[in-house]
């Protein structure tokens, strides 16, 4: 069977095999409604508030400020849509321009109703500065929504300098945290935010599990109505196996936080040696303070999906910059706003490492894109 390098970690990690141990017994032998009084359910009780209390401790919150959800995705719809739906009409939201999605398209959503929506330009390594912010904040800005790091090039933005400027003009601040947590130091407290959402399956826990940090004294409208679950802001029998194994995943990831960076970093640089050691031409996009193991490159004259193609057929598993309908192949929105030069833009790529990558992955993949590469200039 040929063997596959998986290299796209920033769309979504292998579960840790302890994370999976823990859940196991969450699905078969103690599947009781924590909701319940009788002992059967004392189990599941005890796991959920272990969980958050983990999971809290992680980002230094408080356990009452962590509420489950089912992803990315959930917990910024609910971050933005609860805050400015308390506002429409007469509140303002700000959001960047290479924002998530999950986040663009929420703010979308409340625009349509009657929601005002701005976007904040970025710089070319996709930085949002608080100097703009500064420019188009006002009294009438009930939330600015910014990510704490980039999905496509990993750059890493101000969160405690755009928090602070929020807060001064009376809005909430909230960060889509997805790409980051797990992956760099995180502390709700130093950040200064008030909401920040967070994704288990970016940081080798279970798909469809993560959260939404809500600080306390936040008004916030509760994402689902029906039962008290999450302190009756977001109803619903929770996905406890999910839970316990997104906790046990989050602490692994932070105890070894340092020795896992310093491997993603040096698996960044194999590749990046690699390429640069060749006469392919090449310009690596996003900034120096960026997640780890993050290596978004455009080559020029090339395209990112031939790439992203060949590189498959090798059993190579990485991403393209490029977003692709059947008819046109289109630069993604992050590549336009930090203004990738034309001739490089379509042949962009994000390679993603994790922890499960070995150097001899990264040298592989290095020397594939040069051979790729290579065969391309002589077509
Ligand atoms: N926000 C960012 C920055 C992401 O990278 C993603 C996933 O790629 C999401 C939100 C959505 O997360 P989920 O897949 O858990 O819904």
């Amino acid at each position: 069977m040929k063997t596959m390098i998986y290299a796209d970690n920033a769309a979504t990690t292998k579960l840790d095999i302890e994370a999976f141990q823990a859940m196991k017994q969450f699905l078969i032998e103690e599947y009781g409604n924590p909701s319940q009084p009788y002992s059967f359910a004392r189990k599941e009780r005890k796991a959920l508030k272990d969980a958050r209390a983990t999971i809290a401790e992680c980002i230094g919150a408080l356990p009452e400020e962590i509420y489950f959800t089912s992803g990315g995705t959930e917990s910024d719809n609910w971050a933005i849509k609860s805050i400015a739906l308390q506002n429409v009409m007469k509140g303002e939201i700000i959001t960047s321009s290479i924002e998530h999605h999950a986040v663009l398209r929420s703010c979308d959503a409340m625009r349509e109703l009657g929601c005002k929506v701005q976007y904040l330009p970025v710089t070319e390594k996709g930085i949002v500065q608080p100097i703009i912010l500064k420019k188009y904040i006002s009294n009438r800005t009930k939330l600015v929504s910014i990510m704490l790091a980039n999905n496509e090039v990993g750059t890493i933005q101000p969160i405690a300098d755009l928090a602070k400027i929020a807060h001064r003009n009376g809005a909430l601040f909230h960060t889509d945290a997805v790409q980051a947590v797990g992956h760099i130091p995180i502390d709700v407290e130093k950040l200064g935010v008030d909401l920040l959402s967070a994704s288990a399956h970016k940081f080798n826990g279970p798909k469809g599990i993560g959260f939404l940090y809500i600080r306390k004294g936040t008004d916030i409208i509760p994402y689902t109505d029906g039962g008290a679950q999450e302190s009756g802001h977001r109803a619903g029998t929770e996905n406890i196996a999910s839970i316990v194994a997104m906790a046990t995943s989050l602490k692994k990831n932070c105890v070894h936080l340092k020795e896992n960076t310093k491997k993603l970093q040096y698996l960044e640089d194999c590749v990046v040696e690699i390429l640069s050691a060749s006469d392919i031409d090449f310009i690596r996009n996003g900034s120096e303070n960026r997640v780890p193991g993050n290596v978004n490159i455009s080559f020029r004259n090339a395209e990112g999906e031939v790439l992203v193609h060949r590189l498959d057929l090798l059993g190579i598993c990485i991403s393209t910059g490029s977003a692709c309908d059947s008819i046109n192949t289109q630069i993604s929105h992050v590549l336009k706003e930090i203004s990738v030069p034309g001739e490089y833009a379509k042949g962009t790529i994000r390679i993603s490492f994790g922890i499960s990558n070995t150097e001899s992955e990264a040298i592989t993949i290095g020397n594939s894109l040069i051979r790729i590469l290579s065969k391309y200039k002589m077509l």
